[in-house]
């Protein structure tokens, strides 16, 4: 299957056509009925290449068991792309668990249909299908048997009208099952995979699985994300060994593979999946959210031409980088009672330079119970530095896309500033609870 000479007409017009009707791409495998394939089967896989043909790049998430962060990884990278100007879809077929709605602020979404098919969620201009939205009852566990399982998966990957995009990242069932294989199958051409891992030695028998796995169905492997490796204290910012570490780094040296990067636990990233707020964006400035970015190079070495448009992205999102730091006042130093200080000192500053570039004091708004969160987010802050604050409002902060840091000394906001960009910040006991 190709996906040159696309500018053809309709998509599916009369019963049984479908795009390939239009296609001068006469070498497609869509074209040619196979030896021994029924009609219905060469109709049906017609429709899903032509689906498919439409879409650029083809990536799939994997990894070798569930709850090792792949479907977090999975909404990162495909925002990680949209960040950088892409046209992105993120197709969750992980049947046990269908994570990518909550995770991007689309439960109980219902889809609508076009004339082309099933119309995919809208997540600020990403495209998402998840197996969730068809799930009667999220809550309730779904129980597939087989057959039934790769039909539903078919037919949910042929019913779906994506139209153009350059990227498609998959989010696959975990393991290297049934499951994962008839993802693969069904998509066919895939541009490579993406495998996620904890850093633990156990974790890297898994790995080895996961790439085997991809070598023997001919899909390349990207390269390797080991995720939770350490932990990334809210308070600093200072990553600290948790499990046993550097497994999935001394799998990818043995099996000749690239390694992509490895996240730290941080809660901010737990509190954005369920927030449904890509980490990447909401905390953009943050050093985690740069790791996330380096993690979809190889995805954008994928599209010539990407390496001039990232750049292009990259300077003119610079504005939108820059961090805008909120301090509570008193006294024109940090304030230790952060919902009772009278005024914020708003520093905008440049995290790649390192420096302040200009500083507005604010009157705060009243004492109003969830407005401070809302305040801040309008104008513009993503990063609170603060003497103390409860678990509740960092929540709150999160949810609209300001980190928090807490603990820091009662000091000028320039020296908080310069010493958070410096990684020097020192950060205590949380002396506030309110
Ligand atoms: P999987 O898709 O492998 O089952 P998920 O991406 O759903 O895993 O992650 C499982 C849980 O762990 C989610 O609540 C997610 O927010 C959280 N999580 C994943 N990676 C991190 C991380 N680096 N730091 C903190 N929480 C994480």
């Amino acid at each position: 299957m190709q996906r040159k000479n696309m500018e053809h007409g309709p998509e599916k017009g009369e019963e049984g056509s479908t795009a390939c009707d239009g296609c001068r791409d006469r070498e497609c495998s869509a074209n040619a009925r196979k030896q021994g394939e029924s009609a219905q089967d060469f109709a049906e896989r017609r429709e899903l290449e032509s689906r498919l043909c439409r879409i650029a790049h083809k990536v799939v998430v994997l990894s070798g068991k569930g709850g090792v962060g792949k479907s977090t990884v999975a909404v990162n990278i495909a925002a990680a792309l949209q960040m950088v100007g892409k046209r992105v879809g993120l197709l969750d077929v992980d049947i046990h668990g269908p994570s990518i709605p909550t995770m991007l602020g689309l439960e109980g979404v219902s889809l609508q249909s076009g004339p082309g098919g099933l119309l995919p969620a809208d997540a600020n201009g990403m495209k998402v299908m998840s197996l969730g939205f068809l799930l009667p009852d999220p809550d309730q566990a779904v129980i597939w048997r087989g057959p039934l399982k790769m039909g539903a998966i078919k037919q949910f990957l042929k019913d779906v009208d994506w139209g153009d995009l350059d990227y498609l990242v998959i989010d696959s069932p975990p393991g290297t099952g049934d499951e994962p294989l008839s993802v693969c199958q069904l998509i066919g051409k895939l541009d490579g995979a993406v495998i996620v891992t904890t850093p633990q030695k156990v974790a890297a028998v898994d790995v080895r699985k996961s790439i085997t796995f991809c070598r023997q169905l001919g899909v390349p492997v990207l390269g390797v994300v080991e995720n939770m490796n350490g932990f990334a204290c809210p308070k600093c910012g200072e990553v600290s060994a948790v499990f046993s570490s550097g497994g999935g780094k001394r799998i990818v040296t043995d099996m000749n593979t690239p390694f992509l990067g490895s996240i730290p636990i941080d809660p901010a990233i737990t509190l954005s999946g369920d927030s449904g707020r890509p980490y990447v964006s909401a905390f953009a400035s943050s050093p985690t959210a740069e790791i996330m970015r380096r993690i979809v190079t190889p995805l954008l070495a994928l599209d010539p031409g990407a390496a001039e448009v990232t750049a292009k992205n990259v300077k003119t999102n610079k504005e939108k980088n820059n961090m805008k730091i909120a301090i509570p006042l008193a006294d024109g130093k940090l304030a230790m009672h952060f919902g009772h200080c009278g005024s914020f000192a708003l520093v905008e500053a440049d995290p790649v330079e390192k420096k302040i570039v200009k500083r507005e004091d604010l009157e705060a708004p009243p004492h109003e119970p969830g407005l401070l969160p809302k305040w801040l987010a309008e104008r513009g802050a993503n990063l609170i530095i603060a003497g103390g604050m409860g678990q509740r409002a960092q929540a709150l902060f999160c949810e609209h896309g300001i980190q928090v840091v807490i603990g820091a000394p009662a000091e000028t906001p320039e020296t908080l500033v310069a010493s958070y960009l410096a990684g020097t910040l020192q950060s205590g006991e949380n002396v506030c609870d309110h």
